[in-house]
């Protein structure tokens, strides 16, 4: 038997950094939005042969229990008591080590695969299991647009309509780790934000007012990232001088998106951008 789910990416609209932890984490406060493009394809394979192997379709990913897909699954037995027969596979579309949170959208789907199958733990329980493989993964259980603070898994859910902006997605060709962003990170950034600026971003969204997100963006790891790789600068200026109302790294990078007031300016912008820089993947929302 085979059952197969999508495992979206996300962009942060919003990442303040409110305080280093003893424990190497951060408290944040984030505004999470899901995209429907990339995702990946998670599809399980229920075996009669015992053990759990992943792979994927990107060479040199980490395979079986080395992906987080893996240890999601290998916690799910673990926590459910319930003996692994299972091959994953992972179709990936997601850039990897891009900020978009392609392996903990992985280990998610994978979770909730499980967990809709057997059936076997509580919300809560299933939660709880998807903190311990990754800030990021308690998020992608619901995969809905949310205001997350804690370690990115205490949500207020953004309830009622709301209205993306037409996006613009831009992944340059190298990795960057979360940990790297986040051992930059500047001492005198670290601190809340009383500009209001995350309030008004939430009305914007609400009230479908793209020139409103655009002026409240905010990424407290991203003033490193430009210094460390100006190429990241060199894409937000031309994003910007070319028809976006801003742009800005989502997470600990360094894909950029960039907010446009259309969607026929947004496909314009993608355009301009591929013609520009040959070594960058554009994906539009
Ligand atoms: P993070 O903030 O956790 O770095 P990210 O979105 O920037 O998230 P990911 O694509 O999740 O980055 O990759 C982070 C690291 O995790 C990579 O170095 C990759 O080798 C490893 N990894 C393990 N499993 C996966 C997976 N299923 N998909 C992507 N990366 C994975």
């Amino acid at each position: 038997m085979s059952l197969a789910a999508l495992s979206k990416s996300k962009i942060n609209l919003y990442l303040k950094v409110l305080k280093r932890r003893p424990d190497r984490y951060h408290e944040i406060e984030t505004v999470f939005l899901p995209l429907d493009t990339p995702a990946d394809r998670i599809v399980l394979d229920f075996e009669t042969r015992p053990g759990i192997r992943v792979s994927s379709t990107v060479p040199g990913l980490p395979e079986n229990l080395e992906n987080l897909a893996g240890r999601a699954a290998l916690a799910y037995s673990d926590m459910a008591k319930i003996s692994a027969c299972w091959t994953i596979r992972i179709e990936k579309e997601i850039p990897v080590a891009a900020g978009m949170g392609g392996g903990s959208s992985n280990a998610a789907a994978v979770l909730r695969l499980l967990n809709d199958h057997y059936r076997a733990l509580p919300e809560k329980t299933l939660a709880e299991l998807a903190l311990t493989l990754g800030a990021d993964v308690p998020f992608f259980l619901h995969g809905r647009p949310a205001v997350a603070t804690g370690v990115g898994e205490v949500f207020r859910y953004l309830e009622g309509r709301l209205f993306a902006p037409p996006l613009l997605i831009v992944n340059p060709h190298f990795p960057v780790s979360a940990k790297w962003a986040y051992t930059h990170l500047a001492p005198e950034q670290i601190g809340p934000d009383d500009s209001g600026k995350l309030e008004r971003l939430i009305d914007a969204l609400r009230r479908n007012d793209p020139a409103g997100v655009a002026a409240n963006l905010h990424n407290d790891l991203a003033y490193a990232l430009y210094e460390k790789f100006p190429l990241l600068a060199i894409l937000r200026d031309f994003l910007r001088e070319n028809g976006a109302l801003n742009a800005e790294i989502t997470g600990s990078g360094p894909s950029l998106f960039a907010v446009c007031a259309t969607p026929e300016e947004r496909d314009e912008l993608a355009l301009s951008l591929s013609g520009a820089f040959r070594s960058v993947t554009v994906f539009t929302n």
